[in-house]
């Protein structure tokens, strides 16, 4: 199976040029072949792990974190979301697709992946991660505090958590070398339920922020599995083939019709970022909410910048699956729409 696909020429961002003498200093012919940065990023997760691995995760045990991590991506009560919201995409469609299309095909081989490699590497990454927080960072952590009722530190650390999610999700759409591995996600043109798994393992790097509100409240209290659960249940519910919309309770909830905005074809994508909660979209005036026109809008990245199942006549899926794994490491295409910028009046504009 050959991985060589056609070197594009690239996309050189403006005011620079090859007679500028700081763009000399990665050669021509490198940068024609590789984009640098996505290898920084790859290099920051690797000295990262070196960290957790020296320090043996700081005396955290590898075995529970990722045992605990297995019963909130793969474990029986999210199987069983999964398979109720299969049904529900075949009764209620936003849009009809065969429950064998090429896009909830690939989709498969995603969803084998996080079941697999993405769990353990996800385990490791985040308690490396917690380690450097809290030997570099100690004064992030509060101190326990006995008056705090333990209902209202859950809550806080929840509401946080999801906010943190929400900005991580914000630099995936505006900083270039973060689209490059968060772009994968959007390229999705049959969403599914298990669209919520075509992720590249890289992306979880950016997502390692969303820990911090846990870190700083660890003392008072811990986010229980049950509620990691119901979380990775809803965003998988954001991502069903469902035509559901929540009413005035959209104002508070992420719902399948106000995340399919987000994963449009025509218009921008860098709206409606939420996961579970839809107030930081409303705080931060990035929220469109669905109206009958967008119910069931056609999904995927305009031109298809990035390989898909369905650019090819035969679907070709795990040519095509390890292509995107290392799309983001290969020089950036010509096709490439340039990243938008911070204009909340130009979202406010569509409402
Ligand atoms: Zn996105
Ligand atoms: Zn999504």
């Amino acid at each position: 199976m050959s991985l060589i696909i056609p070197s594009p020429s690239i996309v050189r961002p403006s005011g620079q040029s090859d007679q500028n003498g700081t763009d000399e200093a990665v050669p021509r012919a490198l940068r024609q072949r590789v984009y640098l940065p996505a290898y920084a990023v790859a290099l920051s997760i690797v000295g990262l792990i070196a960290i957790g691995w020296t320090t043996h995760w700081g005396g955290a045990s590898l075995t529970s974190s990722m045992t605990g991590l297995r019963i909130v991506i793969i474990g029986p009560v999210t199987l069983a979301i999964l398979a109720l919201l299969l049904v529900a995409e075949r009764v209620w469609p936003a849009q009809d697709r065969s429950f064998f299309a090429r896009g909830h095909r690939q989709d498969v081989l995603y969803t084998v992946l996080n079941m697999t490699l993405t769990v353990p590497f996800i385990a490791v990454l985040s308690l490396s991660f917690a380690e450097v927080v809290r030997t570099r960072l100690p004064w992030l952590t509060f101190p326990r505090v006995g008056a705090l009722p333990h209902g209202l530190v859950i809550a806080a650390i929840f509401v946080a958590m999801d906010g943190c999610n929400w900005f991580a999700h914000l630099a995936n759409h505006r900083v270039q070398v973060l689209w490059r591995f968060h772009e994968l996600h959007h390229s999705q043109e049959d969403m599914t339920v298990l669209t919520v798994f075509r992720t590249h393992p890289f992306v979880h790097f950016v997502y390692l922020i969303a820990l911090l509100p846990g870190i700083v409240l660890l003392a008072n209290g811990a986010l229980p599995t049950g509620l990691l659960v119901a979380y990775a249940g809803w965003v998988a519910l954001a991502h069903s083939n469902i035509r559901l919309g929540f009413g005035p309770l959209g104002r508070i909830l992420v719902s399948p019709n106000y995340h399919r905005i987000h994963h449009r074809t025509e218009g921008r994508q860098d709206v409606n970022l939420g996961f579970a909660l839809s107030i930081w979209d409303q705080l931060f005036r990035t929220a469109i909410f669905p109206t009958p026109q967008t119910v069931g809008l056609t999904t995927g990245l305009k031109g298809r910048p990035l390989i898909v199942e369905h650019g090819t006549l035969r679907p070709r899926h795990l040519r095509v699956f390890l292509l995107q794994l290392v799309a983001p490491f290969r020089p950036m295409p010509d096709n490439r729409a340039p990243l938008p910028t911070w204009t909340p009046s130009s979202s406010d504009a569509e409402r």
